[in-house]
């Protein structure tokens, strides 16, 4: 056992959740984010800027409201507890040294309007829309072939609303050189938003912080609830965001019933782990998702005795096509759910 490392990095999974996040005491400071928020804070420094947002570990990915902070969640300070993220999860969300610092960059353009109070001023409405639209990063429909907006995190995130677009759009201000993000949305008019929040951080370069109050919501510290119940919230969260499928479909991609076919199930389970990552990897959509619905699909494959031509490629095409576009109808249709 290494100096230094918690008596519960070694227990099993079942003996981890029954811990409540408080008795963790993981600390930002002794992890790898240390490195991370040092970059972060180097980069704001390298763009002139003055503001250092509070960065602490929380729930989740967020930037309390009006207050110039970063909540990260606890799961990224040790690995143990990302692995059991993986394992309860099937994805860990800033797990990658690069993907946190995206993460960290959104949410401090969040904290950089929570310290200036931007999203007030009219000029700003005027560029990305009132920041009293609803707020309803399930229900926005992106359109993925849009310039008038950057693209930073999965899923058009910019495009879900005025708040995240800001957000978004100081992100690719903050972790990429003007010259560099001049080319890449030249011609563009997500190139205006960029342009214009460079001017505004000339003047944050300058001017001290309107608001500089501390309040760390939902601090890992001092949460109370069990690694249990936590995990089974979040699911119950991504399971109302499920999509529907028809019999009558599978019925149509599995028609085969020739002699020599095989169980549909035998073929599922056989490409399952293909299958969910090509999913995930062009949908965007959560792996947890894809999975769940993939997992219902093998069960009503067995419930209907369906089945397929062995080693058809037609059906992997089919079935592949078919789970991508429920996915990605569900994503349009409004139901889907981040909110980072
Ligand atoms: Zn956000």
């Amino acid at each position: 056992m290494q100096a230094g490392e918690p008596i519960w990095h070694k227990f099993k999974d079942e003996e981890l959740l029954a811990m409540r996040i408080c008795d963790l005491g993981v600390r930002l400071e002794q992890s790898d984010l240390k490195e991370r928020v040092g970059q972060l804070y180097d980069e704001l420094a390298a763009r002139g800027l003055s503001l250092r947002p509070d960065v602490y570990l929380g729930d989740e990915w967020f930037s309390p409201e009006g207050i110039p902070a970063i909540a990260i969640p606890f799961y990224l300070a040790h690995p143990r507890l990302k692995a059991l993220e993986l394992s309860q999860m099937l994805e860990v969300e800033g797990g990658s040294p690069e993907s946190c610092q995206m993460l960290l960059r959104h949410e401090c353009g969040h904290a950089i309007d929570h310290a200036y109070g931007y999203s007030s001023r009219e000029d700003w409405s005027s560029i990305f829309g009132s920041p009293e639209a609803e707020y309803a990063p399930e229900t926005y429909t992106p359109r993925p072939y849009s310039k008038s907006f950057v693209r930073h995190l999965p899923n058009w995130y910019a495009q879900a609303h005025p708040d995240e677009d800001f957000a978004e759009t100081f992100a690719v201000w903050l972790g990429s050189q003007p010259d560099e993000w001049r080319q890449r949305y030249k011609g563009w008019k997500a190139l205006e938003k960029l342009e214009y929040l460079n001017t505004l951080m000339q003047d944050a370069a300058v001017a001290p912080p309107r608001v500089i109050r501390r309040r760390r919501t939902s601090e890992a510290s001092k949460l109370r609830t069990t690694l249990a119940r936590h995990y089974a919230a979040r699911r119950k969260l991504y399971a109302a965001d499920f999509p529907d499928f028809y019999d009558a479909d599978l019925r149509q991609i599995f028609r085969n019933n020739e002699p020599g076919s095989q169980p549909a199930v035998t073929v599922l389970k056989k490409y399952r782990v293909a299958l969910i990552a090509s999913i995930t990897q062009w949908t965007g959509q959560r792996k947890y998702i894809v999975n769940m619905l993939v997992r219902k699909i093998i069960d009503r494959c067995h419930e209907l005795g369906l089945t397929a031509a062995p080693g058809s490629v037609q059906v992997h095409f089919e079935l592949a096509s078919y789970i991508a576009s429920l996915v990605t109808n569900h994503l349009y249709t409004g139901r889907f759910k981040r909110s980072v």
